[in-house]
């Protein structure tokens, strides 16, 4: 019999996992999370590593080889390496990755390395310590030197993601596209979402990247490229370099047709669409004794619920949940 397959009702192939190992975060970036938000889900909730194996386990059964470790932020969840070596080491995962915003990363590349993690996405979205601080309440000096121990410790790619915000950051798009080009890394630029109200308000600083596009060209020869793995970015190389940028563009052109993921969040739901509310919970079927037979005939279930595309531009007010609690 030749290896299992997750299609969805309208045939796209589900091979990728992003996997939320924690809904805390130690930013409050702007467009994300809101300042003294206290709705965390309880320790008692969270998956446990070996639940989280499971599952992903049984996704591998049906042709799942790609999984990124992300959150909230996933450096917070203690032991985080453990569970890196625990999922590489199951047959059938070819490729697992992580999104950080490299706060601790100063301590946590080398182990995560070992364990595993090959690719690495960072979100960095100012270059200047006073629009960092307030875009993200954070300490850019200190993301700086996780970026460059990440590095160091050979995560490869590297690929920096920037939230671009009208007034706030729009200015410092060719700074940051020179800080990735002297490393090697690429950008992509990212259309802020209507995820909760946080992203919701974010929308009066959202900008068409189509627009941004524009105003690159006039300084860079931008020749479309393909990047194996590049997710739903559109990617351009800057003719006479090796440099990348990539544009995500999920308001003003929308990627959902090659949709090839799903997301489960730390209280193991399975959410099938970042923009819509259809999901699925493994957590009471895994406390429950499922086996692993059922265990991949829910999994079946659950990507029959996917739906066709995100309602973000129909309904920008429809989704309450914030980005960081979903497994960004
Ligand atoms: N903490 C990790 C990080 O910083 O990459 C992983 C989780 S974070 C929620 C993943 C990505 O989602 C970040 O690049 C962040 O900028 C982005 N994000 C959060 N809220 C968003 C929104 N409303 N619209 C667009 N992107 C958003």
């Amino acid at each position: 019999m030749g290896e299992q397959t997750l299609t969805d009702t309208f045939g796209r192939r589900i091979d990728y996992l992003r996997l939320s190992v924690t809904d805390r975060c130690d930013l409050r970036c702007s467009y994300c999370l809101p300042k003294g938000f206290k709705g965390f889900e309880e320790p008692a909730h969270w998956l446990t590593f070996d639940e989280i194996t499971r599952v992903v386990r049984a996704f591998t059964a049906l042709g799942l080889h790609r999984v990124r470790l992300t959150g909230g932020e996933p450096l917070m969840r203690r032991d985080l390496p453990a569970l890196a070596a625990q999922l590489s080491a199951l047959p059938g995962i070819e490729d697992l990755s992580l999104s950080s915003n490299c706060t601790q990363m100063e301590s946590l590349a080398e182990p995560l390395r070992r364990a595993g993690v090959r690719r690495l996405n960072v979100s960095l979205d100012s270059l200047r310590p006073d629009i960092f601080q307030q875009l993200t309440g954070g300490d850019l000096a200190r993301v700086l030197r996780g970026i460059e121990a990440a590095h160091s410790a050979g995560f490869a790619p590297i690929r920096v993601n920037t939230v671009v915000l009208r007034d706030q950051n729009e200015h410092e798009i060719e700074d940051i596209l020179d800080f990735c080009a002297a490393r090697g890394f690429t950008l992509r630029l990212i259309e802020a979402m209507p995820m909760g109200s946080t992203g919701q308000a974010a929308m009066q600083r959202s900008l068409d990247l189509q627009t941004v596009k524009r105003r690159l060209e006039r300084r860079f020869d931008l020749i479309p490229d393909i990047l194996p793995g590049g997710g739903p970015a559109r990617y351009y190389r800057l003719r006479g370099s090796e440099t990348r940028i990539g544009l995500i563009t999920p308001m003003s052109q929308h990627f959902c047709e090659t949709c090839n993921r799903v997301r489960l969040t730390v209280d193991g739901t399975l959410l099938l669409c970042l923009g819509q509310e259809h999901s699925y919970p493994l957590r009471p079927l895994l406390r429950a004794g499922v086996t692993d037979v059922e265990l991949v005939a829910h999994l079946r279930l659950a990507i029959a619920l996917k739906p066709e595309r995100h309602a973000f531009n129909d309904q920008p007010t429809r989704i309450v949940r914030f980005m960081s609690l979903t497994g960004g």
